[in-house]
């Protein structure tokens, strides 16, 4: 059977850029701390660990001193930084260039907000590092809404800022921004609805959708290559899904039945920006192997 490789996915240029950092780091010996998975990977932070890298839970940061340590793409709080500096930490800082620039727009949407009576919306998940690191950079006032039905906590008769988590959906983008649309109606002329809307999905994750749905409807099975907690490997697996009803999502090369490839003469094999190389070869040896 043949098994091709998606040659569009892998990590986006700001994970690729921390994972290098990192490399390079972990080259001249020694321990990394890293706030976190320095990537959404199980198999890659592994692969990290064994070279010295330590994750550690953000609440632990104020316990490690004069370390070296790692902030990774997605960013972090203010505070963060400032714990760093206190506790002597020699701080490598690969926030991609992308976050760190939302970051700063976050701060001054907070300011403007704050001179207008307005409500900064971010669409993303509470619990995502970008997330919490916007919200650092809004003081915690900005309301962090996960489902573009949910609009509960803005108030309908004041302005609205809007922005998004970088890897969020541009689909349920579009559709919170209309609910909101249609929430501001209630109280304010058609015409002059006090909403800013910021799409600030990053180029590389909105970019992938349409090339991934073609990608998985050229192929008899689609095999997708994913950590369980990267927001972007979701709403990827989704679109395959929703272009090719036979995708499965597996996180590692065991995880692969031969069962899936009953009758199927090709099988594509895909990832998200957080998702290794040399992870969808390895899915795609096994693919091989098993259908061999
Ligand atoms: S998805 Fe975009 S913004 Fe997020 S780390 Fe990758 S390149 Fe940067």
């Amino acid at each position: 059977m043949k098994v091709t490789i998606d040659p569009d996915s892998g990590f986006c240029f700001g994970v690729r850029r921390a994972v290098k950092k990192a490399q390079t780091l972990l080259e001249e010996g020694g321990k990394l701390y890293c706030i976190g998975d320095i990537v959404h990977n199980r198999a890659e932070i592994e692969r990290l660990e064994g070279q010295g890298l330590v994750s550690v839970e953000r609440r632990e940061l104020g316990k490690i001193k004069g370390e070296r340590l790692l902030f990774r793409a997605h960013g972090e709080p203010p505070a963060s930084y400032r714990i760093a500096r206190e506790n002597n930490m020699s701080l490598n800082d690969a926030t991609c260039p992308i976050v760190k620039k939302l970051q700063e727009t976050i701060k001054k949407a907070r300011e403007d907000t704050e001179k207008n009576n307005g409500q900064l919306v971010i669409f993303g998940n509470p619990d995502h590092p970008e997330t919490i690191g916007l919200q650092g950079q809004a003081d915690g006032k900005a309301i962090v809404v996960t489902n573009p039905d949910n609009l509960s906590e803005i108030d309908p008769e004041r302005p609205v800022m809007l922005f998004s988590q970088t890897t969020k959906s541009t689909v349920d983008f579009m559709q919170l921004e209309k609910n909101i649309r249609e929430l501001l109606r209630r109280h304010f002329d058609e015409n002059k609805l006090p909403l800013k809307v910021h799409n600030t999905i990053c180029g590389q994750i909105s970019g992938r959708t349409p090339r991934i749905r073609e990608f998985a409807e050229k192929h008899d099975v689609i095999v997708f290559v994913g950590g369980t907690r990267s927001s972007n490997a979701k709403v990827l697996f989704r679109h395959c899904k929703d272009a090719n009803p036979r995708s499965r999502f597996v996180s590692a090369p065991g995880e692969v039945k031969a069962e899936w490839f009953t009758g199927a003469r090709s099988a594509g094999v895909c990832g998200a920006t957080s998702t290794p190389q040399w992870l969808m070869k390895k899915v795609a040896e096994r693919i091989r192997e098993l259908t061999a």
